[in-house]
Formats: structure tokens, sequence, C-alpha cells
């Protein structure tokens, strides 16, 4: 099952609910990424074959949801924030669990 949680920058105020990595339901594997151009970060599915991705296997490059041309990276927990670098906070416990 996967989780969300809410990154937070005390820096900004750039707040996001994001898994903050990669993260697993029974029917789709999702990334946290990084986008430069939005300056954001989004989830994304990276796979519908979960299983693949628990044993190691990844998509060489994840594209931005709003623009495949937009220049877009992995990002993982703890990671800076996509406004002004700082590192994010996340909190204690997840806001939403998903199959
Ligand atoms: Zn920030
Ligand atoms: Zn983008």
């Amino acid at each position: 099952m996967g989780s969300t949680y809410r990154f937070a920058c005390d820096a900004c105020g750039y707040a996001v609910e994001v898994s903050g990595g990669i993260d697993y339901g029974m029917i789709c594997a999702t990334a946290t990424i990084i986008c430069k151009d939005c300056r954001a970060l989004h989830t994304v599915m990276i796979s519908k074959r979960p299983w693949r991705v628990m044993d190691g296997w990844r998509p060489k490059a994840v594209h931005c949801p709003k623009s495949r041309k937009h220049a877009a990276a992995y990002w993982e927990h703890p990671g800076p924030c996509p406004r002004c670098g700082k590192e994010l906070r996340r909190s204690d416990e997840p806001v939403v669990m998903w199959d």
C-alpha cells in the first residue's frame, strides 16, 4: 500500500503532498519527481507492474505531467525544496493511504 506525506518548506512556505520517493500500490508504482520548470514536486505513475519496480526496475527518464519538455528528475526524501533549495520537512504521519 502506498502512502502520501505532506512536505513543507520552512524557508519559502512551499507545501505539497507526495510520497517522497518510489511508492507501490496493488496496481501501479509511482515516483516523486522534481520539475525545474514548474519549480514543484509531482507524483507520476512509472509502471502498472509494481512487482517489476520492487525488483529494482526504474524507467530511465521521468517526465513532468505538465510537459514532456520540462526538466524533471527523481526526487527522494530528504531532498531540496523545488523553489528555494532548502531541505523539505516531512510530516510524521502519512496524510493519505492508497491501494
Ligand atoms: Zn523553499
Ligand atoms: Zn513541469
